[in-house]
This record gives C-alpha cells, sequence and structure tokens, in this order.
C-alpha cells in the first residue's frame, strides 16, 4: 500500500505567511495579539493560536492599547488602516502579497479617474477590502452579465475609462470569458488579471491524484469553502473523505486500498497534515513508508535560508504580462519582473516561459515584511552565460550576439545573456560613424578581455572582420598564378593606376596597362566600384604585390590595323600634330600614320600649317605600313591624279613620288 501526497497541499504561501506571523507574534507579545477576523478557518489553528493568547475582534476599535493587531492575509480597506492609525493601534499587516498589489492597483487606477470593477464576492472580506482601496466609483460583479450590465450603464457617459480586477479566488474561466466578451464591445477597460493560481493548482493537482490513486483523503477545515471544493472535486475520480485530523482516520476503511492520495485544504497546517500521514503509515503497518514520508514531508517544509545572489530553481506558476511567480520552494512569494526576465525589449514574459517550466534563477531582494523574493531570470543566465563567454575567450572562439545598446565609447551586444562591451574602434575593421546605425544587428565578434571579477568583457567584431580576412587572403595566396583571370572591384584610383579587390586581396593594374591608347588618369577608364574582368600579369608572393592586366589583346589597335586595313587603302584621317617633316595623322584609334611634308602636296610646302590644320579631316593614301617599327606613311599627294603627282621644286626639277618617300625617309 502507497501513500502518496499533494505537492501543493496545506497553505498557499500568503496563508501560510500570516499563520506564521501570528505565531511568532504569539511567543513574542505574551499573548497581546489580536487577529481582524480568524487567521484561517481552521478551527484547530484558531483554537492552538486561542490557548496562546491570540483573541479575535471583528474592528480596531475592540483592540486594547497594548493589543497587536494582525490584519490577516484577505487585507482590509484604507478606512481600516485609517481607524487603527487614528486609535494608535499597534498592527501587523500580513495581508497577502498578491492582494497587496490589488490594493495597490485600484488605489493608483481610481486617484487617476478611473471607474473601478471588481470581479468576485462582494461580500468576500478581501473584496470588501480591494472595493475600501478605491477613491471613486467602484462596482463589484460575480459573473459576466453583471459586468456586461455595469458597463452598459457606464457608457451612458462617453469618454470613461474603466479598470476591472479581480477577487485572488475568481473562477479563472468566469475570468477569461468576461474578458474575451468586454473586449469586443469596450476600448476603454483596462484589465488586470489578478487573480492567484494557488487554488487552481491545488484543485488541478487533486484532480490529477485522484485519477491515479483508489482512495482520496483530503484534510481540512469542514467549514472551509477550498477543502470543500477540495472534496466535491476528488470525489469525481475516485472514493474521498474529508478529515480535520488523524483521529478520523480510525473510522475510515483505508486498509482496503492499494493507492491512497492526499491532499489537504489551503488552511491546513502541515502539522495536522504531517500527523494524518504518519497515523496512516502506523495503521498500514508501513513503519518504512512513514518514515519515508515523515522524512518527505520534512524536506517539502525546509525552508532553505534565501539570501540575495543565492542561486535557486522555481517552477513558473503563472505568466502575467509584467511579471512571472515561481515556486522556488520557499515561504515567499517568488516574483520574476519582467525586466528580470530578459534584456530583450521585444520580448513579453509569454514569449519567455510558460506555466510548469523549471527555470534557473538568482535572488535578488528577500523581503520578509512582505513575504515575497524578488528573482531575476536574466542575471542567472548572464551568470551561466559568463562561464561561455570565459570558454570563448580561452578558446579564441568567435561568439555572435545582437548589438543592444550604444553607450560611450562603444556598443553593448547582448550574447548569452551576458552583455559584452565592444569598443568603437573594435565594432568594424573601417571607420563607423554613426553607432546607432548598428542597433539590432546581430554581429560576430571575439573576446579579447575577461574581468572575471567584475563579470565583464570586452570584446571586438574587428578581430574577426581581420582574421576571416587573413584566412582569404592566404587561400588567395595559395591558388594564385600568373595569367590567371579573376574578376575584382575597383577600390580605389591614384595617378598611377587603379587597385582592384580580388577577393581579400588587393591587386594594381598600371595605367599603361588600362588602355591602348594613351591614358592621362586612371579614371578616364575605369571608377570606384566597378567590376572588371583581371588577369595576373606579375605577382611578388614575398612582398604580396599583385600587377594586373586589364586591356585585351583583340582591342590592340594595331590588330585592328593589320585585319582591317592595307597599302593603298585611302582613308579618312584627323590631323592631330605637325612636326619639322611632316604632320601626324590618326587613322583609327591607337594608330597615327606620318603624312610626310613631300606627301602633302605636289609642290614645294614651306609651312605646313597653311595647308593643313590640327583637327581637320583629310583623305589620305596609305603608301607603306611597318608593322616591327609600328609606323604608317600617308600620303595625300598620291591622291592628286597621276600627272600632278610630280613636285615641282623651284630648280624645276621633277621628282616622282618614290623618289620624294626615300627624301622624306632621308631627312626624319
Ligand atoms: S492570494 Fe493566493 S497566495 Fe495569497 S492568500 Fe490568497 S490564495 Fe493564498
Amino acid at each position: 500500500m502507497r501513500i502518496h501526497l499533494a505537492k501543493s497541499a496545506g497553505f498557499c504561501f500568503g496563508v501560510n505567511r500570516a499563520v506564521d506571523m501570528v505565531y511568532e507574534l504569539a511567543a513574542s507579545c505574551k499573548g497581546r495579539v489580536k487577529t481582524l477576523g480568524p487567521i484561517i478557518h481552521n478551527p484547530q489553528v484558531v483554537e492552538d493560536l486561542s490557548r496562546k493568547g491570540v483573541g479575535i475582534i471583528s474592528s480596531p476599535s475592540e483592540a486594547d492599547k497594548q493589543d497587536t493587531v494582525v490584519i490577516r492575509s484577505h487585507g482590509v480597506g484604507q478606512e481600516v488602516y485609517g481607524e487603527l492609525s487614528r486609535l494608535a493601534v499597534n498592527y501587523v499587516d500580513a495581508t497577502c502579497p498578491f492582494v497587496s498589489k490589488i490594493h495597490k492597483i485600484v488605489r493608483e487606477r481610481s486617484q487617476n479617474g478611473d471607474v473601478i470593477i471588481v470581479a468576485g464576492d462582494k461580500n468576500h472580506p478581501e473584496v470588501l477590502g480591494i472595493v475600501g482601496h478605491s477613491v471613486g466609483e467602484t462596482y463589484v460583479i460575480k459573473d459576466e452579465a453583471e459586468l456586461l450590465d455595469c458597463l452598459e450603464k457606464l457608457e451612458q457617459i462617453p469618454g470613461r475609462s474603466i479598470t476591472l480586477v479581480a477577487q485572488t479566488t475568481f473562477n479563472t474561466n468566469f475570468w477569461k470569458k468576461c474578458v474575451e466578451n468586454v473586449k469586443k464591445l469596450y476600448t476603454n477597460v483596462t484589465f488586470f488579471d489578478t487573480i492567484c493560481n494557488a487554488t487552481n493548482e491545488r484543485q488541478s493537482e487533486a484532480i490529477e491524484l485522484a485519477s491515479e490513486n483508489d482512495l482520496m483523503i483530503v484534510i481540512g477545515g469542514k467549514d472551509s469553502s477550498n477543502t470543500k471544493k477540495l472534496r466535491e472535486v476528488c470525489s469525481r475520480y475516485a472514493p474521498t473523505y474529508l478529515i480535520e485530523t488523524k483521529d478520523e482516520l480510525f473510522q475510515l476503511p483505508i486498509r482496503d486500498y492499494q493507492e491512497i492520495g492526499v491532499t489537504a485544504g489551503a488552511s491546513t497546517p502541515a502539522y495536522i497534515i504531517k500527523e494524518v500521514i504518519s497515523t496512516m503509515s502506523e495503521m498500514l503497518n508501513n513503519q518504512e513508508e512513514e518514515l519515508d514520508f515523515a522524512k518527505l514531508f520534512e524536506q517539502s517544509l525546509e525552508t532553505e535560508k534565501l539570501y540575495n545572489g543565492k542561486r535557486v530553481k522555481g517552477i513558473v506558476t503563472t505568466v502575467a504580462p509584467n511579471e512571472i511567480h515561481v515556486d522556488i520552494g520557499a515561504k515567499q512569494a517568488g516574483i520574476v519582473p519582467a525586466d528580470e526576465l530578459t534584456d530583450s525589449p521585444d520580448l513579453k514574459p509569454a514569449d519567455i516561459v510558460k506555466k510548469g517550466d523549471e527555470i534557473d534563477l538568482v535572488v535578488l531582494k528577500v523581503n520578509d515584511q512582505e513575504g515575497v523574493v524578488t528573482l531575476s531570470k536574466k542575471r542567472c543566465d548572464a551568470l551561466a552565460g559568463f562561464e561561455d563567454i570565459k570558454k570563448a575567450f580561452e578558446e579564441d572562439a568567435v561568439l555572435t550576439g545582437v548589438v543592444t545598446n550604444v553607450v560611450k565609447g562603444g556598443i553593448l551586444v547582448l550574447s548569452n545573456h551576458t552583455k559584452v562591451f565592444i569598443p568603437a574602434s573594435q565594432v568594424s575593421d573601417k571607420r563607423v560613424e554613426d553607432l546607432n546605425t548598428l542597433l539590432k544587428q546581430e554581429v560576430s565578434f571575439k573576446i579579447l578581455e575577461v574581468n572575471e571579477k567584475r563579470n565583464r568583457a570586452l570584446g571586438s567584431v574587428r578581430a574577426v572582420l581581420n582574421a576571416e580576412k587573413k584566412a582569404k587572403e592566404d587561400e588567395f595566396w595559395k591558388n594564385v598564378e600568373i595569367g590567371k583571370h579573376y574578376t575584382g572591384e575597383v577600390k580605389s584610383l591614384t595617378s598611377y593606376g587603379a587597385f582592384v579587390d580580388l577577393g581579400g586581396v588587393d591587386g594594381m593594374i598600371h595605367i599603361t596597362e588600362l588602355a591602348w591608347t594613351k591614358v592621362k588618369h586612371p579614371s578616364e577608364i575605369v571608377n570606384v566600384g566597378d567590376v572588371v574582368e583581371v588577369y595576373v600579369k606579375d605577382l611578388d608572393p614575398e612582398k604580396r604585390r599583385i600587377s594586373l592586366g586589364y586591356k585585351k589583346q583583340e582591342d590592340n589597335p594595331w590588330e585592328i590595323f593589320k585585319r582591317d586595313y592595307q597599302i593603298g587603302d585611302v582613308v579618312t584621317v584627323k590631323i592631330v600634330s605637325f612636326t619639322n617633316y611632316g604632320a601626324f595623322a590618326t587613322i583609327i584609334p591607337g594608330i597615327d600614320g606620318l603624312i610626310h611634308i613631300s606627301q602633302i602636296a605636289n609642290q614645294r610646302v614651306e609651312k605646313i600649317d597653311d595647308i593643313l590644320q590640327i583637327g581637320q579631316e583629310v583623305e589620305a593614301k596609305i603608301i607603306d605600313i611597318n608593322f616591327d617599327a609600328k609606323r604608317v606613311s600617308l600620303s595625300m599627294r598620291a591622291l592628286l591624279p597621276e600627272e600632278d603627282q610630280k613636285i615641282v621644286k623651284e630648280d624645276d626639277v621633277v621628282y616622282s613620288s618614290e623618289e620624294t618617300q626615300e627624301v622624306s625617309e632621308t631627312e626624319e
């Protein structure tokens, strides 16, 4: 036979905290303690406290001057605090932090002019307390119909903002339906999901336990509504008995069952649960089990000392828009504010965790007074992430991260939940004028420095880019050879050539290699950013210098000339310059021919510019081509009718065309 105890059995943290406070006060105040209403719906606890001198009053006016009054976990309205102060009564506030939070919302929103609607039971002390913190118009609704009715009335005065909160034990399904429907009809309502999950969780676990066991024992006050609810849900799945103390076990047929589940209401103290478990073990004559359960239960109640910086594990119990609640196995409520979940402003708590997740956390603040432990996930992640950062530093590994902030002197990159500082000089291999352009970008970087004491790391994107560049260069030099063709981008121009990026390595095209014609500046042929086809003309691996060829053989004007022209052809040429012995004229770009002075006309020419002008186009005949010397001779005279071609010299000696050419070559 085995006994299975529900993890959520017994006090929720809010009740546990309140009861603990009363016991502590009872011990220190020598019995002058009064609770404002019964601290808990459990007759055994109330009786026990009464034996210790703790009384129950229903209003502050019933307290004596020497009394310390305890406000129970349900909380009270502002008027009760006012009365306690006015009467100068000492008091201790055991309001559950989750309830206090509702008080704060209601107070602040009503001060801002919002109409307050509370979803809950209008007679419940918690709801009365919540209403007592509103300074304006306030309504309590018990279901969706009442809510819609209330909103319809409020709509008659347009422009009013409405805040809707819920009693911590309000039915979750009702709440969801209310929110869904109201959202469709109204835009002026702000919802705060203030339902506490402790009750829901206890019921869900009880159902699970009941469906897996042959018998269920529910421990708790017979008048306690949440204990009665537990019995009701369990009895749908297994025979269920509700008992207040261990003594009632003897009337039950527990020996007839093999697997027995045990749970307890929110107002059942731990010692009663322990007594029941021990008695059941004895009855089942299973000493070993008893020891085990006793130990198990002790362990479950053990509250490890919490301190700032302590690392703990927590189970997510609630995911709200601005925070999550976690069970860290302590008596205090664990709260992780949204900005302690992550550094990423775009992520909401629901994007990061879901109910039931086990997460690693670090304690930021323990507030025993309020029964709350504030925790951080992101700092815990950062601690673990910092180990990865250290490892990357030791191994010179490349990390990636997203730029989250621009700070003085550089940027912060979030990587492995840790913010790494990258100085401005290290954000790129080029100067970055405006660091804001890097925001939200993913970057790869190496760690240059780690400060373990301060958990700080300094990184460099530049180091990664340089390493990549070096690897590319090495690869290039491994494969490069003279004659190899590349496609590259023109990176810069100088007066003597153009530098081309061949993929991590720059080569230079000398100005004379850019074109077959004369070029005054490289920009006449290429511009920065042009993608060009080049080939390696020469290289020096030691000095890592590469000379590139650009102009193509098929564009060589002598090749074109050889292909398209021959002696005897008549061409239209443009006069480009004069010399003492003739005029040079362009036949095609890159090929100038000489019209010797004797070939200009059929008479002696004294001054060439009397006949020709620079830029003038004339007809001429190709009379000689010397490809080796790269010379072309032209003649205008040869185009005259044959009888007019002879030159009449002053001494009346007449030369033939061939003779004059010989003369011209001698003169040259
Ligand atoms: S709000 Fe939740 S934790 Fe607080 S007393 Fe109520 S049930 Fe318990």
